[in-house]
């Protein structure tokens, strides 16, 4: 039995909270630092849903990639789901906790996990951090072979989770790629850095403007995969941190918000 203090401290080593943006609100949420844990649920997003899950398993302890609150806040009432989430936290001795930017940039962190996820060997960042060029944003690896883009989006499709978002793919389909950006979440403002770094950018939220400028200035194919989906592969790295100490269930639920994909043309 550990405590969450226990389980923090290996977190914030693995994932210190000094890289987090200023904007971040990474840390506890809620919860007593002496609480003792045996098990400890992983997900991207504190729903409450993933509540659900926490006391089905006999969590006291809910790992999230996001943050519940990133903005101020005047009550927690049982009146919107945020609230909810942090009453029924409370009434079921669960403490949340957050890693969310300074997962993004720790080595290793979310982009290493998604990167792994697809195979990707010589991972180097695709944005350096200025004061530690080791460190930064998403990463660049390469195939162990080269593929065409409509087979690695099928690949891309195979080791990613599920979702109703599914793979969206840019690009001429029967070009070859090898070399390989990644950004775990929404990576559009990396479409610069990965526009000639990489044959093809695996990241979610891809917007319309930014997609088109990118492909007719010549950028590399583009991977747009469900934001829960391009996350989902860091909460079993963040187990693997802590597994040992106390058990771990990784949530398989998807949080992603969207729930079907219509009218496809392929
Ligand atoms: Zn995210």
């Amino acid at each position: 039995m550990a405590t969450v203090r226990e389980i923090v401290t290996i977190l914030d080593t693995a994932y210190p909270q000094w890289l987090a943006e200023d904007w971040d609100a990474v840390g506890l949420t809620c919860g007593r630092l002496d609480a003792e844990v045996d098990t400890v649920l992983l997900a991207v997003d504190p729903l409450p849903g993933v509540v659900d899950e926490a006391i089905a398993c006999g969590a006291q302890l809910i790992v999230t990639h996001h943050p519940l609150f990133l903005r101020g806040v005047h009550d927690v009432a049982f009146t919107n789901a945020k609230g909810e989430v942090v009453t029924r936290c409370i009434e079921n001795h669960i403490a949340l906790f957050s890693a969310h930017t300074n997962a993004d940039h720790a080595c290793p962190g979310v982009s290493d996990a998604l990167a792994e996820a697809l195979g990707l060997g010589d991972l180097r960042p695709l944005v350096p951090d200025a004061r530690d060029s080791s460190r930064g944003t998403g990463r660049v690896g390469s195939l162990a072979a080269p593929m065409t883009l409509e087979a690695f989006g099928l690949h891309v499709a195979t080791v990613l989770p599920a979702t109703a978002h599914g793979v969206r793919i840019a690009g001429d389909l029967d070009s070859q790629v090898r070399t390989v950006a990644v950004c775990g979440g929404a990576g559009d403002s990396f479409l610069g850095a990965a526009a000639s770094a990489a044959d093809v950018y695996v990241t979610s939220d891809l917007r319309h403007h930014r997609a088109q400028d990118h492909l007719v200035d010549g950028g590399c194919a583009l991977v747009d995969v469900a934001h829960w989906a391009s996350e989902w592969p860091w909460l079993r790295q963040a187990a693997s941190v802590i597994d040992g100490t106390v058990r771990t269930v990784v949530s398989t639920t998807p949080t992603d918000p969207w729930t079907a994909h219509l009218g496809s043309t392929s």
